[in-house]
């Protein structure tokens, strides 16, 4: 009846118990705990330390799209100072030639100021990055702000084409606006989406969000526009892997995307060497903290982890 012996099941059972204890107490831990858990998951707090590793990524053969960590900034001079920051991290990946782009956080660079304050920062983003042969990815955050993100993308694409947006395979939403959206201009990360939300407006269950997951990428590439199928989800992966090589999908039409840090099992290599484009997210910067502590509470298996490999247990 059972695959595993008695005995492993137990211990299995009991580092289950463990890890969704950890899980939901992590959040009062003061920053030094945490800050050794977030290492594998954040790329430094400065510019320089976050080149070192997209440097260390382009080398074995990975894209990459770099992130300066935070969101609902509450003054128009830090929105302003995350549009410098960003335009900086754009100059950098040009002049040392590196197979990098950005994503943002509309309400990083002053959604939560005004539409107008987002606007013009992705814009002024968006013309640095053009000038630049660069690309701009905009972040999906929770639901209040799906509408002005999917209306800034759509704005920007009058004028730019070199912008996309993140569509959560959760939103009941998605699949209209992926109807809505479709088009050869169309360049859209699909993820299952992070947030919490309510029944009402998000699919709740693991089945239905990875059956929406799928049907939302095979809708863009019968359609005429790119994806980054961005998932950890080796079923997931393999299952779309399986179905674009069966209908023949060009490798251009397309893209993988993981979590800097996650552990994929090899993975990633192997789709490289299908010869495949895999981009790596890369957050950074001195906000590390709530953006660890979401990832650890993702997978806090990657806590017992870190402590096996801090103390050669096995
Ligand atoms: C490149 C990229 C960009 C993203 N951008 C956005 C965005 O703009 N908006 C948004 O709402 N969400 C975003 N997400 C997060 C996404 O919505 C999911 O919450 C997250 O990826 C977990 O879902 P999963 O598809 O990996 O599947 P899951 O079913 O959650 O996980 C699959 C497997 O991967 C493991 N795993 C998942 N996450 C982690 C982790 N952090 N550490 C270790 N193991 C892990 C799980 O334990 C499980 O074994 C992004 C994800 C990626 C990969």
């Amino acid at each position: 009846m059972f695959d595993e012996p008695a005995p492993l099941l137990l211990n299995s059972a009991l580092m289950n118990l463990l890890n969704s204890i950890l899980a939901t107490i992590i959040s009062i831990f003061p920053r030094w705990i945490i800050k050794p858990f977030a290492k594998p998951y954040v790329a430094g707090e400065t510019i320089a330390e976050a080149l070192v590793h997209i440097n260390a990524l382009n080398e074995k053969g990975f894209a990459a799209t770099l992130d300066i960590l935070g969101e609902h900034v509450q003054t128009i001079d830090e929105a302003t100072d995350i549009t410098k920051s960003y335009i900086e991290i754009l100059d950098s990946i040009s002049e040392q030639n590196l197979n990098c782009n950005i994503s943002i956080k509309p309400t990083h660079i002053g959604l939560d100021i005004s539409y107008e304050t987002a606007k013009n920062n992705l814009f002024t983003l968006l013309a640095k990055a053009k000038e630049l042969h660069s690309f701009v990815r905009i972040d999906m955050e929770d639901s209040p702000y799906t509408d002005a993100s999917i209306k800034l993308y759509l704005e920007a694409l009058i004028h730019y084409d070199n912008v996309g947006p993140v569509i959560q395979a959760y939103l009941r939403r998605s699949t209209e606006d992926i109807k809505r959206l479709n088009s050869e201009k169309f360049n859209v990360r699909i993820c299952k989406g992070i947030y919490s939300e309510s029944e009402t407006i998000a699919l709740q269950r693991k089945t239905e969000i990875n059956d929406q997951f799928n049907q939302l990428v095979k809708a863009i590439l019968t359609g005429d526009g790119y994806v980054g199928i961005a998932t950890h989800d080796l079923n997931l992966i393999d299952a779309l892997e399986n179905w674009i090589s069966d209908n023949e999908i060009s490798p251009d039409r397309f893209e993988f995307q993981v979590l800097f840090g996650v552990p994929m099992s090899g993975h990633l290599q192997s789709l490289l060497a299908k010869g495949y484009t895999v981009r790596q997210y890369v957050p950074f910067g001195k906000d590390w903290h709530d953006y660890s502590v979401r990832r650890l509470k993702e997978n806090p298996s990657i806590i017992s982890y870190i402590f096996k490999n801090m103390f050669k247990m096995d």
